[in-house]
């Protein structure tokens, strides 16, 4: 299992490698190394491999199903102070009343059954929890996230008519393509709509995503190795 075959010393070094690098790419664009912030993505990873990245300063990471989350998480949440997770995995309606209760951010918000849960629930529990709109900027039609054609009026459903606390918006380019043009369009979409916050780029493209404007960049396999 993972614990036992990941090398978890040589997460440490990785992640600094990343930060590094994120610092060198914002400041090639010109933008400042601390607008970027990188979500560290766990997902498949244990405990044994999490926490010497915990215990390398950092605080915020990703996972992308609700019930994994939930099983690894509570016990290092008691130990380490400040952690701030993200849901970046496709969200089903039934999962969101947990999801909600258990994520700081859930960055996969894609259609407008959901949406309406989610405001629901975070009236219902009292939390307000920043949510990024997922775009399906390659309309893929296999991939979560809301299609390009669609995505306007989605966009200011959630913000005017829900007034849900949307944050951002967040893409995941098709395999094999230039993300770059995606990582643009996501850019534009957000600026249109006054939006903040762009998660956009992984472990492969982080660097060319932070020239378009990324705020947040999910990096798994750079940092915990392959899955
Ligand atoms: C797994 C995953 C990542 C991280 O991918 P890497 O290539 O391992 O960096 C980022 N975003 C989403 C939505 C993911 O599911």
């Amino acid at each position: 299992m993972r614990g036992i075959m990941a090398d978890a010393t040589g997460s440490a070094p990785r992640l600094e490698e990343v930060r590094n690098r994120i610092a060198a790419a914002a400041k090639a664009a010109g933008r400042q190394p601390e607008d970027v912030r990188l979500v560290a993505v766990s997902k498949t990873f244990e405990a044994p491999d999490i926490i010497p990245v915990i215990e390398a300063g950092q605080r915020c990471f990703g996972e992308n199903r609700v019930q994994e989350a939930m099983r690894k998480w509570p016990e290092l949440k008691a130990r380490y102070g400040g952690l701030e997770l993200h849901l970046i995995g496709p969200l089903q309606t039934n999962k969101a009343a947990d999801a909600v209760a258990f994520f700081d951010a859930i960055q996969s918000v894609d259609r407008p059954k959901l949406a309406e849960i989610l405001a629901r629930e975070m009236t219902k529990q009292n939390r307000r929890r920043s949510l990024y709109i997922q775009v399906n900027t390659g309309d893929e039609s296999q991939k979560a996230g809301v299609s390009i054609a669609d995505c306007d009026r989605f966009i200011r459903s959630c913000l005017e008519t829900l007034k849900l606390p949307v944050v951002g918006l967040m893409c995941i380019p098709p395999v094999g393509a230039d993300p770059s043009p995606h990582f643009r369009l996501l850019a534009d979409i957000a600026k249109r709509h006054g939006l903040r916050r762009l998660s956009m780029g992984m472990s492969s493209d982080y660097e060319p995503a932070i020239a378009c404007g990324a705020t947040d960049v999910r990096v798994g396999s750079a940092i915990f190795g392959s899955r």
